[in-house]
Order: C-alpha cells, then sequence, then structure tokens
C-alpha cells in the first residue's frame, strides 16, 4: 500500500472565498490589536488609501495556522502584496529603510503584539452596534457621527 508523507490541505481559496476566510468580529478584533494600523509601514487605516488585510506571519501555504491570532498580523495591502511568500524577517529588513523605520524596532513590535490577546467580545459588540467591521473602520477614520 502507498502512503503519503504529506498531508494534503484545501488550498486556502477553496476553503473560503474573499475576506471570508476569517470571521469579521476575529478580524476586526486583530485590527483592534494592532491599532487599525500596519505592523510593516506603520501606516493607519486613517491615511488615505490605505486598506488594512490580515497577513500570515508563517504563510498558510507553508504550513502557518490559517486563523490562529499568534499567526496573525494586521498589514496594509500593498505591503501584504508586497510581501507575497517572502520571509518575514528578509522582507522587513529589505523594505524597513524605505518605511522610514528601524527592522529591529518593527520585529519586535511584530512579536509583541502578536502574543498579545485579542477581544472578539468587543469587536463582536462594536459590528452589531455598527453593522460590519467596515462601517466600524469607517467610524475610526471619520468619527463616530452619533454624538
Ligand atoms: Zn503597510
Amino acid at each position: 500500500m502507498c502512503q503519503t508523507l504529506t498531508t494534503a490541505r484545501p488550498d486556502r481559496k477553496t476553503l473560503n472565498q474573499g475576506q471570508n476566510w476569517i470571521s469579521p468580529p476575529k478580524r476586526l478584533a486583530l485590527y483592534m490589536r494592532d491599532s487599525y494600523g500596519c505592523c510593516y509601514c506603520g501606516r493607519g487605516v486613517e491615511v488615505e488609501g490605505v486598506v488594512l488585510t490580515l497577513e500570515h506571519i508563517v504563510p498558510y501555504s507553508k504550513g502557518g495556522a490559517l486563523l490562529d491570532p499568534n499567526n496573525l498580523i494586521t498589514a496594509c495591502r500593498s505591503c501584504n502584496s508586497a510581501r507575497g511568500n517572502k520571509a518575514l524577517t528578509t522582507f522587513v529588513k529589505a523594505n524597513a529603510e524605505k518605511w522610514g523605520r528601524n527592522a529591529d524596532c518593527i520585529l519586535s513590535y511584530i512579536r509583541r503584539h502578536r502574543a498579545m490577546p485579542i477581544n472578539t467580545k468587543a469587536s463582536k459588540a462594536m459590528i452589531e452596534e455598527r453593522g460590519s467591521c467596515r462601517k466600524v473602520l469607517d467610524i475610526v477614520v471619520q468619527g463616530d457621527p452619533i454624538k
């Protein structure tokens, strides 16, 4: 009998489409943990053109956990796509100067943030109150109209 040594994992895109691979409360809780900003370049969601995404520290395609907060950080779309499957340290060291930041500080920030607990109870309540993760982020950017 023939046995394979590796366990086949379903492709992430076949698990779920678009942004639905993670629940909205968990996504928002991770953005909150990372202060609504990109862990690489430091730009916040309030900066024009910045779109927040979640980035796998160890890419799912390389065996990283899909939903473990310890493997997820907030990254802007531009940094997330620039990194691709590059090793974290290599990517940060190659780009820190471009971002006007210190590579060791970025790596330390990522180490601290990925270990912080996330508060899905709070993010769930915010989404229930506002209707969606997107609407909560709009309030972060524009301020709360109901005051
Ligand atoms: Zn960025």
